[in-house]
């Protein structure tokens, strides 16, 4: 797999790669690692706020991943260095307490404590990573952490964990000891994914399979671009989404909005009290069928049909659940005008990333139209580079 090709002028990271790792640890140890590992970050392709109403996503895992060098330590203890942070954290049995590990270490803290939760013997080590996932972007950089630290320990303890079971330790780590409350998606994508491959997951059932996602062979590339704007109310906006779901599943007597079909959804719209929640309701359920008709579409390979429901997704997002802001909303009509197929933002929304669908070879020209209007409006710039459909977490040496 060719690495990303197409980064943006604003893209400063180093590929995170398991030299980097293995050089910085003889280093910082005075001996050998005993392997290397990676877990990736992710784009999802479409689904967006369907995760925490039991409904459909359809992510990918990126080139851009964690990569951790990792060797057994003997007090029963654990030493994390990031080479991104400069920064080494230790912590021991008495920290696997949630909130007692504090900052980016938390992450790892919190798989050890979800291991240890999952009854697991979680063997002392000492960690050196890196990554090349840009952080806070909504790619996933935090589950790339805790999928990669979550995939070493295991191995260096001799455990054997399911891979589902891998994605559900990873995301309790992300909601119980750091205190996010996200869905399954980000750690399912991380553990999960395949190589030339989307993953369709189930949210309620957590039943997942592999889609094709050869995008050039049917000519087109997928440009993802980070539009750097930070975010700001994010956590509360999501709390209401959240809420807003939960109130409109409860009016219409549903365990979860994915109970309501496309068929069923202008009688259930005529039963909801008001329009903001009448449009969150429409958001949810045209989103969940779109991910079912892009699984037919990657499917049958007929690949440059994803690009309306890209470009129908992100009006949904902008109008009904109203999740993007000026920026994204720049971001997704200039790459269309510059000869993108579909675009959509990707994420959580208020800021974040856009993918846009763009022929071979084009993704350059697209990310520096982007920049340009970017540039005119007073925005800053843009960073951008290919997404393309990588493995899961692993073993590398
Ligand atoms: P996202 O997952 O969208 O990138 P989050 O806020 O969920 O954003 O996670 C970002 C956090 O994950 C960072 O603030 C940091 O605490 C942690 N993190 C991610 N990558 C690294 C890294 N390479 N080194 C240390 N911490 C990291
Ligand atoms: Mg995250």
């Amino acid at each position: 797999m060719v690495r990303t090709s197409a980064r943006g002028r604003a893209e400063t990271a180093e590929a995170a790669t398991p030299e980097a790792v293995t050089e910085a640890f003889v280093q910082q140890l005075g001996h050998d690692p005993v392997g290397v590992w990676a877990a990736p970050g992710r784009v999802n392709l479409i689904g967006e706020h369907t995760d925490y109403n039991d409904g459909f996503v359809m992510p990918f895992a990126l080139a851009e991943q964690v990569v951790v060098a990792a060797a057994p330590r003997e007090d029963g203890r654990w030493g994390v260095r990031s080479l991104n942070r400069r920064q080494t954290v230790t912590f021991g049995p008495q920290d696997l307490v949630p909130g007692r590990v504090e900052g980016w270490a938390a992450y790892v803290a919190g798989v050890v404590w979800a291991l240890a939760e999952a009854g697991h013997t979680v063997q002392g080590a000492d960690l050196v990573l890196t990554s090349d996932v840009p952080v806070g972007a909504g790619l996933s950089s935090s589950a790339a952490l805790e999928c990669a630290v979550l995939t070493a320990l295991v191995d260096l303890s001799g455990l054997e964990v399911a891979p589902l079971d891998r994605a559900r330790i990873a995301r309790r780590c992300e909601n119980a000891y750091v205190g996010a409350p996200t869905g399954l998606l980000d750690q399912a994508a991380s553990t999960l994914c395949e190589a030339d491959n989307a993953l369709f997951l189930d949210c309620r059932s957590a039943d997942h399979r592999q889609v094709p996602l050869d995008l050039s062979s049917v000519g087109l590339e997928l440009l993802v671009l980070d539009t750097k704007t930070p975010h700001s109310h994010v956590t509360s906006e999501y709390g209401d989404r959240r809420r807003t779901c939960d109130e409109a599943a409860k009016i219409l007597g549903v365990a979860a909005l994915r109970d309501v079909s496309l068929d069923d959804l202008d009688d259930a719209l005529s039963r909801l009290p008001d329009d903001v929640m009448r449009r969150r309701v429409r958001h949810v359920v045209t989103e969940d069928a779109r991910v079912l008709e892009a699984v037919e579409v990657a499917d049958d390979g007929r690949l440059a049909d994803l690009a309306p429901l890209l470009d129908a997704s992100h009006t949904s997002m902008r109008d009904d659940f109203e999740i993007t802001v000026p920026t994204v909303d720049l971001a997704v009509e200039t790459a269309r005008a510059a000869g993108a197929h579909g675009a959509r933002m990707t994420g959580g929304g208020f800021g974040g990333c856009i993918i846009a669908l763009v022929p071979v070879g084009s993704a350059d020209e697209v990310g520096r139209a982007v920049a340009a209007a970017f540039d005119e409006a007073g925005y800053g710039a843009p960073a951008w580079f290919l997404g393309v459909p990588s493995a899961g977490a692993r073993r590398l040496v």
